[in-house]
């Protein structure tokens, strides 16, 4: 076990940087039954730790969609690009530590999982499972983690390292957020039909929502209409 105060000068470094939350998973959650994804252990095997490291995202992107489309994406780059800049920080420390790090692709990266895998539209894991089991939030129906500081208004990117982390203490949530059983509102406004009140979502719609109907500027609209925040 790496001592906990390697773990808090990781997390310390990491808000002192910019991130508004971190959290962290060892990569026994992958092996879940209820798990579908991608497992980070493919492309690290001797994987310890999942650092996922998040910003939110300023509240006016959200507020002038659908016009804002430009600027919301623009914005949700920015998110990204900020990102970028602390993970690369926080796996040059972990390194200097004696342990190796590499930063998976996000949402908003050119490598990101609308990138990288046209087939099936997976990340090389969900950053939103692990966030979940780092006590960092639950599902709504958008399919996005709701934190309970910024709801889904958030950006995201995760360090996959040998280095074995302390995880973070948490009391997990229901999976799915409490609020979204009377709410619906995401599934109602999404103009491609993606989301479903059964709780599905079509990943193949909003992306070609996106990307052929909106010419890669993002929608946004399952944020901007969901209360959580
Ligand atoms: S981003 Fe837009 S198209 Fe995609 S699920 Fe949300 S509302 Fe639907
Ligand atoms: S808009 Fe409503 S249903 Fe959708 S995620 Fe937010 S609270 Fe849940």
């Amino acid at each position: 076990m790496v001592e906990s105060d390697i773990t808090h000068d990781m997390k310390d470094m990491a808000l002192g940087l910019g991130a508004d939350f971190v959290g962290i998973v060892g990569p026994a959650i992958f092996e879940n039954p209820d798990y579908a994804g991608n497992k980070p252990q493919d492309v690290m095997p001797d994987l310890k730790s999942v650092v996922i490291i998040g910003v939110s995202v300023p509240n006016g992107a959200f507020d002038t969609l659908p016009k804002g489309r430009a600027e919301y994406t623009n914005t949700l780059m920015a998110g990204t690009a900020t990102l970028r800049i602390i993970a690369f920080q926080i796996a040059k420390f972990i390194e200097r530590k004696g342990y190796k790090a590499t930063i998976a692709p996000s949402e908003g990266s050119e490598f990101g999982y609308w990138y990288a895998d046209r087939e099936t539209l997976k990340a090389d894991f969900s950053f939103k499972y692990a966030s979940y089991y780092a006590g960092l939030g639950n599902f709504g129906m958008n399919h996005l983690l709701i934190t309970k500081d910024f709801g889904a208004r958030i950006r995201m990117t995760a360090i996959l390292t040998d280095a074995p982390f302390a995880e973070d203490e948490r009391t997990l949530l229901p999976l799915v957020n409490d609020a979204c059983s009377s709410c619906m509102k995401c599934v109602e406004i999404c103009p491609a039909g993606a989301l479903t009140k059964e709780g599905t979502i079509h990943r193949e719609k909003c992306a070609e929502y996106m990307f052929n109907v909106l010419g890669g500027l993002r929608c946004g609209m399952c944020l901007k209409v969901c209360p959580l925040y």
